[in-house]
Parts: C-alpha cells; structure tokens; sequence
C-alpha cells in the first residue's frame, strides 16, 4: 500500500461543519468545569449515551461543559464503576496496531470480503492520506478534505482510500463534539463506510450481543456525523452498515462481521435533536454554580442537584454519576429508580410511598385504573400471605 501523492499545491481546507460555541458560552463552560480544569472531550460513546436519555438535563450539561463526570463522580463519594484496565487498555491497542497494519491490508481485505464493492482493493494502490493537523477543529477540516478527494479519487480513478482515525464534528446541544471512529474506508463508488476495531471476541462468528449493540450505537453516532460531510460531498453516500472487526474465536487473529445500525441511526437522530440547548440548561442556574472537583463535598452535591436529572436503571451502564443520581432518587423515592416500564404503569403516581398508599387505600381516586389495580394487587397478595400462614 502507498501513501496518497503529495503533489501540487496544498489542499485547501473546508471551514469544519461544526462552528465553536460563542466566547459567553465558552467562558460560562469553562466556570462550570472550574476555572483549572481542561475540558474533556465527548466522544461518540458519551454521545450515544446521551441519546439515550435525552431527558437528562444533568448530564447533558455536564457532558456539554466538558466535565470529567469520573472524577466529579468521585469528589462527590460516589465513584463510578467505570473504566478499563490498563491490561485490557494495551491489549485493544495492540489489536487495533495489528489489524491496521500495513497500510491496512488486512482490514481492506476483511471490507472487501464481508461488503463486496466495484473492484477488490490493491494494497499496492490504496490511498492512506496524512490527516494530521493542529486541533480537533483542524483534524475534522483536514479529514472532511481527505474525504471529498477520496471520493473524486475513487470516481476518476477507481481508488480505494483508507482513513485512520479520521475527525469528525457533530453539534450536540448547540455544543461541537468531535469524534474519532477507528477508521473511515472510502470505495470507488463513493461509498463511506465506518470500521470500529473492538477487542471483545467473537466466538463462532457470534460477539457478545450486548457488546455488540453498544458498538452499533457508537458507530450510529459516526454515522451521523460522516452524513454531515457527505451531504457537501458530490457522489458520496454514507453505509448504514458498518464494520465490526474483532479477535476471532480465543485466538489474536482479526475476523469480521458487519453490523446493520439503521434503527440506531434514526434512534439517535430524533433523540439528539431532542436535546435542550446547554447554554438554556446553563442559564437556569444561579450565577457562579461550578463543578469544580475541587470544592467540598457538599457544595459540589448541592451544584450537582441544582440541574434536574433523569435516572433509569440504564445509567448504571451508561453513566458515570449513576451511583449518585441513584442514592438520591431513592432518598426521594421516586418509582424512576424501579426502571422506566414501572414509572409508565403508575401513571400519575410518581413516589413509592404515594403508590403503597394507593394501594392500601389511604389515598388515590378508585376510578383510576392503576389505582384500581393497585388495590387488586394488595387484595391478592393479603389472600395469599393469609393462606401461607393457615
Ligand atoms: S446517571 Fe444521572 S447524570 Fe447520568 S444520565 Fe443518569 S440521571 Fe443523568
């Protein structure tokens, strides 16, 4: 494989499709975070997070003003039980070097064999432009450049291109992200496609369906955000479906499947356009409010209270504040801490102690039709627990 020709005159590099907030909303970031602390940049496993609960304020703010929730998670008691060991860390990395090594001849190799194309790719002939630039704002221009001519290249010449950690932008909230999928491969055809590495294996040809389904949400989100640049890109279009290359069976050796994200597509389409805008979040908030990890305990939970969050069950895998935000909403009693299919059977009743009152008939109108039920629950189950004790 070869490097694309650098010939000619220097590119010139499209202004990136996401704009940077406005210098306000930047500085009333920068406090929320703390006036020390670097923002942590969302990437595509945060943002299909954030999809799937677009109702929390909380965590959009926090993910918007680039704090790290780790550590916030930390500093309030409540550690999250988030991360990957070093070990596991070093393994993926080695595994992705492996696959991509070579300019990628294997990784063309397993596209071409699981996704077909007009002509199999020549890795003596695929095109492994330099994406190399200063900053994320930088890296997403050059790579929405390299995109546009690999698509040309691919139209004019039949080439293949590979990208390697190309940039991607993505205003979420009124907010930019930038997002780094393992690698983009841009056929002849001017078909884009999104390849995620992941070190999980796949035994029998099979992954770990959850596993697998936590990708395909990821790659939705680079889906999305590739269609930005294709929608300025004559003749190109994005696959919605993408590459999942992971160890095969127990061994180190590279195997292939590809994975359908079109529902994850339009899920994360609708809920992102779902989001609040975070400087309306922000500016709900008193004057001087910071996350500041740095502040005492109590001064940083009563911070965090201030903005109104949406716990489910599902933040325990998804968030890195679950702990926290569950420890309150069980103070609070909220039926929000049962999972979201209870909360939508009880309707109106939003505390645990509002629906044992309704059941024991203290309280509730009996024409409603949980209420009703609940009775009927209670009924059933004193029967019961007095036929046990006869
Ligand atoms: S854990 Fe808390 S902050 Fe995170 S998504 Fe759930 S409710 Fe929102």
């Amino acid at each position: 494989m070869s490097a694309s020709p650098a010939s000619g005159p220097p590119p010139q590099i499209p202004p990136s499709p996401s704009t940077p907030p406005p210098t306000a909303l930047r500085q009333r970031l920068a406090e929320l975070r703390g006036p020390a602390v670097a923002p942590q940049p969302m990437d595509a496993r945060a943002l299909a997070a954030l999809a799937a609960n677009p109702g929390c304020r909380r965590r959009a703010l926090l993910d918007g003003a680039g704090v790290n929730k780790a550590v916030l998670a930390q500093a309030l008691g409540s550690p999250s039980a988030f991360g990957q060991s070093q070990f596991a860390f070093m393994r993926g990395n080695a595994f992705e070097a492996k696959v991509k090594a070579d300019g990628g001849a294997e990784l063309m190799r397993l596209l071409y064999g699981q996704l077909g194309g007009p002509d199999e790719p020549d890795p003596a002939t695929v095109r492994t432009p330099d994406l190399a630039a200063a900053g994320p704002q930088g890296r997403a221009a050059r790579t929405a450049l390299a995109l546009r001519e690999a698509t040309e290249a691919g139209a004019q010449a039949g080439a293949w291109t590979f990208l390697d950690h190309p940039m991607l932008a993505l205003e979420v909230a009124g907010s930019p992200a930038y997002l780094e999928p393992d690698a983009v491969v841009v056929a002849p055809d001017g078909r884009w496609t999104v390849v995620e590495i992941k070190s999980f294996p796949m035994i029998d040809a099979a992954a770990d369906a959850a596993k697998v389904g936590a990708a395909a949400r990821q790659s939705a989100v680079y889906v999305l955000a590739l269609e930005r640049v294709a929608g300025h890109t004559t003749g190109a279009s994005v696959h919605d479906r993408v590459l999942l290359v992971c160890p095969k069976d127990f061994s180190n050796l590279p195997t292939a499947s590809v994975v359908d994200v079109r529902k994850q597509l339009s899920v994360t389409r609708r809920q992102l356009t779902r989001l609040t805008r975070i400087e309306d979040i922000a500016a709900e908030l008193p004057e001087g409010t910071t996350f500041d990890p740095e502040l005492p305990a109590e001064e940083l939970t009563a911070a965090v209270e201030r903005v109104e969050a949406a716990y489910a069950p599902e933040c325990l895998s998804a968030c890195e504040l679950a702990f926290h935000c569950r420890d309150r909403s069980r103070e609070a009693g909220a039926v929000e801490a049962l999972g979201r299919g209870v909360r939508g059977e009880l309707g109106g009743l939003r505390t645990v102690d509002a629906v044992l009152s309704a059941a024991r008939g203290e309280s509730g109108d009996p024409t409603d039709p949980t209420v009703s039920a609940l009775r009927r629950a209670a009924e059933l189950r004193a029967e019961a627990l007095n036929g046990a004790a006869c």
